[in-house]
């Protein structure tokens, strides 16, 4: 389906879906009949992960030093990443998405099978990425990723709204844009982002040696943290908060690729499976969260191909506009990688999010995209 087309179905789904004036209050939308087991619902994005790598593994063009800007020698780096079928070497990059998720449940965006995930935003860069994720919808307004607090709100802050969440909605990320995206003052989030680890009042000796790392590590990045600066409070707010519906954004992909460092693009998107990994089997190994969680996992944007594009993303690098997608959880029809399937759009997260939960976004925020059908309960496609 052609872009225009598709807008126009949206367009004509969601005044279908609207029924009512648009001038009544966003109402929180009831549980709808039939709906599924997910009580709990987490979405995680590794941001400007390449559809690329997820499906296909290493690179072997940029497995090196000159195109791949690696520190590691081309002979260790090729033991760690590269064997020759691309089944084997995504396995190898990600052991949790290709030995766990694959298995129980469903992936988007294998171009070479004929699946597609895209942005619609138009511009592919991380603030309009993030933003048409959590709203639904694109906002052109949205120029640069120093665009300030949102004037829109996300479906976490909607959910935020009904007293069944209230409280329980959390977003947890490497950066600190995040506060802008999802409007930290107004939204009321739960939220930890950046360098910033809020000071406890009585600190555990894990609490105190957390905070001597933050204080003490040398910043690469002011705006963003380390990965596995965040997975240390994140694991301990999920054992102590027990959130229902919950953000987490890992940076760490998008920075190595940024500074040319393929080797490091590499490792932190392993580490990454293996962070959702830990934060799958610490929610399955509580009561509250066993059987009914789901996750939904993503990225921001996509990057350019071939020696040189890989390291950016925009307008400019061809095909920047194309993600990926995975989902896995109770309600969720262990369907594999998808093949020949319609497209999905980052658009269409916002209200799959709020569907796994029992919640009709669109019946909020009629301009949202659709829920992606495909992985909610009691489908047959
Ligand atoms: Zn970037």
């Amino acid at each position: 389906m052609n872009g225009a087309v598709k807008w126009l179905l949206v367009a004509v789904l969601c005044s279908l879906a609207a029924g009512s004036p648009v001038e009544a209050a966003p109402a929180i939308g009831a549980a709808p009949p039939g709906a599924g087991k997910t009580r709990t619902v987490v979405l995680i994005v590794s941001d400007g992960l390449r559809w690329q790598e997820i499906f296909t593994g290493a690179e072997a063009d940029l497995l090196n030093e000159k195109e791949g800007g690696s520190w590691v020698a081309e002979k260790g780096l090729r033991a760690r990443y590269w064997r020759s079928g691309p089944a084997d070497r995504r396995a190898l990059l990600f052991p949790f998405l290709w030995g766990t998720v694959a298995k129980r449940g469903q992936l988007f965006g294998n171009q070479a099978l004929g699946s597609v995930a895209h942005v619609t935003n138009g511009k592919a860069f991380s603030y309009p990425g993030y933003n048409e994720m959590s709203t639904g919808y694109p906002n052109d307004a949205i120029e640069s990723n120093e665009f300030g607090p949102n004037p829109n709100a996300t479906v976490f802050e909607w959910l935020n709204h009904a007293p069944e969440f209230r409280g329980r909605v959390a977003v947890y990320g490497t950066w600190n844009v995040y506060d802008d995206i999802f409007n930290r003052r107004r939204s009321g989030l739960v939220m930890q982002t950046g360098w910033a680890l809020p000071r406890k009042a009585h600190e555990t000796p894990r609490d105190a040696l957390l905070r001597q790392m933050f204080e003490t590590t040398t910043q690469f990045d002011e705006e963003d943290a380390p990965n596995s600066f965040l997975q240390v409070p994140l694991i301990d707010y999920v054992k102590s908060g027990r959130p229902r519906v919950l953000f987490v954004g890992y940076g760490e992909t998008d920075n190595w690729a940024h500074q040319g460092r393929y080797d490091l693009v590499l490792d932190s998107a392993h580490r990454f499976d293996h962070f959702v990994e830990q934060l799958w089997n610490t929610m399955q190994a509580m009561p509250q969260y066993r059987g009914t969680t789901t996750f939904i996992i993503t990225t921001d944007h996509g990057r350019g191909s071939g020696l040189t594009e890989w390291k950016e993303h925009g307008v400019e690098q061809k095909g920047s506009e194309n993600i990926w997608l995975a989902v896995m959880g109770p309600d969720t029809r262990a369907a594999g990688e998808r093949s020949a399937v319609a497209p999905v759009a980052q658009a269409q997260i916002a209200a799959t999010v709020a569907a796994f939960v029992g919640r009709d976004y669109r019946a909020a925020v009629p301009k949202a995209a659709p829920p992606i059908e495909a992985v909610l309960p009691a489908n047959p496609r």
